[in-house]
């Protein structure tokens, strides 16, 4: 039997070990350390982003964001259905309300027609997700969002790395996460990262993640606060993760590239980007055909040893949210149902990755109208 192929497996083959090492030894292991600063300076400089600030995950990091907006009760915030839980579950933990908008067919990102009918004179902010590594069409959401008077948190936890005419997403709005999980395109183990232009919202967020404490008198708690820090080896391995990342970036694409050209006569649909966008290419994803059985699909890919993942759910569809208006979510419904991601990790090769092809291929055919028709005639 082939050694199976996982969804994902993080690279930690540059400096990752050597820093983590030096951690240790110099016993500076909690979130005080020159690894933390490094790592914020190198995000800010890969970004082009004045201030890049560590979090200890994706899902703390939109929360900051958020309670750092003044966005509380009362308050609606406008997201993605399509989208990974945290971005919805954050609103909600600001006492807000989430609004769930749908998503585009042709590159699952939720868009500024999908925005404007959902804005009520409550209407606070807008959170746009960037997934699967696409970017949303950020110019005309914040057109959107100007006319309103609203605030913009990109969710850029799966887009490190994209650009959109050459501005990195989180560039935008205004405030940026990130999230670098195991499995994202950057890893720290647990981490994440606000992002931000404006000085003053920057020095808010570095406050209210370290409990609200002044940055000059010990103990003294000048507003509510949280403990949302990183940790220093978090940190350290992050900043080794940033040394290689254009490698990794490469890696990603290449393999990209390679999904679609041998998977172009399959009856799959990748996401298609706008003009101008570049993805990070995140997890490879596509849409089955409509008559496939997903479950069926990868339960005969994983005894090829083939891992696949479903797209995320709709939230709409989770039940701490079936009360909220959710007719309007069509393509949602349609993307979440036929969407899976393929293995994704840089160290992937050609024979990996004929693997994959092979396997999906063979489990479409064995679907197929064609051979059904045949076999019932
Ligand atoms: C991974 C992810 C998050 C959450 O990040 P964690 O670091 O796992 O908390 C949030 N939003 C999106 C879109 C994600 O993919």
């Amino acid at each position: 039997m082939p050694e199976r192929i996982p969804i994902y497996r993080p690279d930690l083959s540059g400096n990752e070990k050597a820093y983590v090492v030096d951690c240790i030894e110099s016993s500076w292991i909690s979130s005080i350390g020159p690894y933390v600063d490094k790592f914020e300076r190198a995000l800010e400089s890969f970004t082009s982003i004045e201030h890049a600030i560590s979090i200890c995950n994706g899902t703390t990091a939109l929360h900051l964001a958020l309670h750092c907006l003044d966005i509380g009760p009362g308050d609606e915030v406008i997201v993605p259905s399509f989208t990974y839980i945290a971005s919805v579950n954050m609103i909600a933990l600001t006492g807000a309300t989430p609004v769930f908008a749908d998503c585009r067919a042709r590159d699952w990102q939720i868009g500024p027609d999908d925005i404007a009918p959902l804005i009520t004179s409550r209407t606070k902010a807008i959170v746009p997700v960037h997934l699967y590594g696409a970017v949303c069409d950020m110019p005309a959401i914040m057109e959107i969002a100007g006319k309103h008077g609203l605030k913009v948190i990109e969710d850029c936890a799966e887009c490190l790395g994209a650009s959109r005419d050459n501005v990195h997403p989180g560039g935008f709005g205004d405030i940026g996460t990130f999230s670098f999980f195991g499995n994202k395109t950057v890893t720290t183990g647990e981490g994440g990262a606000v992002v931000t232009r404006d000085p003053a919202l920057a020095t808010r967020m570095r406050k209210v993640k370290g409990q609200g404490q002044s940055f000059v008198r010990r103990y003294w708690h000048e507003e509510l606060g949280f403990n949302y820090r990183m940790t220093n080896i978090a940190a350290a391995i992050g900043l080794a993760q940033l040394e290689r990342l254009d490698d990794i970036l490469a890696a990603k694409r290449r393999i990209a590239e390679r999904y679609r050209t041998l998977l172009a006569d399959a009856p799959v649909t990748f996401q298609r980007l706008d003009e101008g966008v570049v993805s990070s290419e995140w997890l490879v994803s596509c849409l089955l055909p409509r008559y496939c059985d997903r479950d069926r699909l990868m339960v005969d890919m994983a005894a090829d040893g083939i891992e696949t993942r479903p797209v995320f759910y709709g939230a709409h569809q989770m039940p701490m949210y079936a009360h909220l208006a959710h007719d309007h979510l069509r393509t949602t419904e349609d993307i979440s149902a036929r969407g899976i991601s393929l293995p994704s990790y840089p160290q992937l090769g050609d024979a990996d990755l004929a693997r994959v092809v092979t396997a999906l291929t063979r489990a479409l055919d064995r679907q197929s109208p064609n051979l059904l028709a045949h076999v019932a005639g």
